[in-house]
């Protein structure tokens, strides 16, 4: 399949380039100590990770540890609400711990543990990442430095709580307004002292090269599963895939399954609280091309250019950029990148767990209520859903904001 000249038989041996360029998006904008130590996780990535020995252990971890494959549930009555089309999910919320995120933060320990590394090293916002990789590195026997804004700490108890018992250092920053930013700092520079026994792993398809190829890669296990299962369950190829995307890792990983099929994908930002700048996350709906955080990318703006403030009702969507390699799928138009908000998000927050028994996390209700909405304009066939998380960890926010509908 080809778009725009992209050669979609043989996408995943150009894309990204050897310098992680996909087209004019992504590379590598860091200060020149820190590129040596990720010129190291390039080379070890290309070397390791493609030895027998690296597969085969990273694929016995997926299937004892992590529970893989996860299956694919079909949403009888949920689709009976919407027409005549039939809508399925891929079930990341039965992933251990509950999300998408284990898997590459299980890729990630793994080439820490083949490099020789001792410590894996990563900032966190609302803890996601930061318990995924609590986790990999209790597995693993390494140590793990999870860097946090103070007042993120304060926000996120139960994570941090998590966190600890798994036996992480949870590092407070208090530099700034405290938050995300903060912690990204306060985490490339500790990495920039310690790379020589420690790695550091960034918790979505985002950051300098190889940080996008590499989740992507590792994340792709969700799109092959995908595909098999579903042609296996229905004969068919789905007509549509959907997913959130806030960096965009689960997005990558189910998209990468289908990129040179027959199918409409569909990747799906948080609107929030509505179009004006700061009350959305909806980078490539609404931004315009930059470099923060080492990488190219489309990303929200202030006026003085910097990462612009960003808003979503699900805390692990609120990310100004969004992958690299979404910015080129949307150039080129193979991927669609669209919006819902924050009030048809909890909608289908609410109608998923009552018609269906699963209660999705917030983030991933976002793909959720798209698909509900795609569903009414198709007259037929059938979409597959990325539901990249359980809801376990919102309940205590959607019953203080919104109680029991
Ligand atoms: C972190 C998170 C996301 C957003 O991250 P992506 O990299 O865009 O996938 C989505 N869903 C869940 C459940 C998450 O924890």
């Amino acid at each position: 399949m080809n778009y725009n000249n992209v050669d979609f038989d043989t996408y995943f041996k150009n894309y990204p380039d050897k310098s992680g360029f996909f087209g004019k998006y992504g590379g590598s904008f860091i200060p020149p100590e820190l590129q040596n130590a990720m010129n190291e996780i390039t080379d070890a990535y290309y070397s390791i990770s493609k030895s027998g020995k690296f597969i085969s252990e990273l694929r016995r971890i997926r299937k004892e540890f992590q529970g893989r494959p996860t299956p694919i549930s079909h949403l009888e009555r949920l689709s009976s609400k919407c027409g005549n089309v039939q809508l399925y999910v891929k079930r990341e919320d039965l992933n251990h711990t509950g999300a998408h995120k284990l898997n590459h933060c299980m890729g990630e320990a793994l080439l820490a543990k083949y490099m020789g590394k001792k410590k894996i090293i990563a900032e966190t916002g609302a803890g996601q990442h930061g318990v995924a990789l609590a986790t990999a590195a209790a597995y693993f026997g390494l140590e793990c430095d999870i860097y946090m804004g103070a007042v993120d700490i304060k926000k996120q108890a139960p994570n941090v709580a998590r966190m600890k018992i798994l036996g992480a250092n949870v590092v407070e920053v208090t530099d700034g307004l405290q938050t995300l930013k903060e912690a990204v700092d306060a985490a490339f520079m500790a990495y920039s002292n310690e790379y020589k026994d420690a790695i550091y792993c960034i918790g979505s398809v985002v950051g300098p090269h190889p940080f996008p190829m590499m989740v992507r890669d590792f994340q792709s296990i969700v799109g092959i599963e995908a595909r098999e299962q579903f042609l296996e369950m229905t004969d068919e190829l789905p007509d549509a895939v959907v997913a959130c995307v806030g960096g965009g890792s689960n997005a990558m990983g189910i998209f990468s399954g289908f990129l040179n099929d027959p199918v409409d994908i569909y990747g799906v930002e948080p609107l929030g609280r509505g179009e004006t700048l700061g009350d959305h996350a909806a980078s490539l709906s609404y931004g315009s091309e930059g470099i923060m955080h080492g990488f190219n990318s489309i990303m929200l703006k202030d006026e003085n250019g910097e990462p612009a403030p960003v808003y979503s009702v699900a805390s692990g969507l609120d990310y100004p950029s969004s992958g690299p390699e979404h910015a080129f799928l949307h150039d080129l138009g193979r991927v669609k990148y669209d919006t819902v908000n924050d009030d048809e998000t909890i909608d289908a927050f609410y109608t998923l767990s009552r018609l269906e028994g699963i209660i999705p996390a917030i983030e991933s209700s976002h793909a959720v209520a798209y698909a509900m909405k795609l569903a009414k304009q198709m007259d037929k066939g059938s979409i597959l859903i990325n539901l990249s998380g359980r809801g376990d960890k919102d309940m205590d926010y959607i019953i203080e904001k919104y109680g029991i509908r």
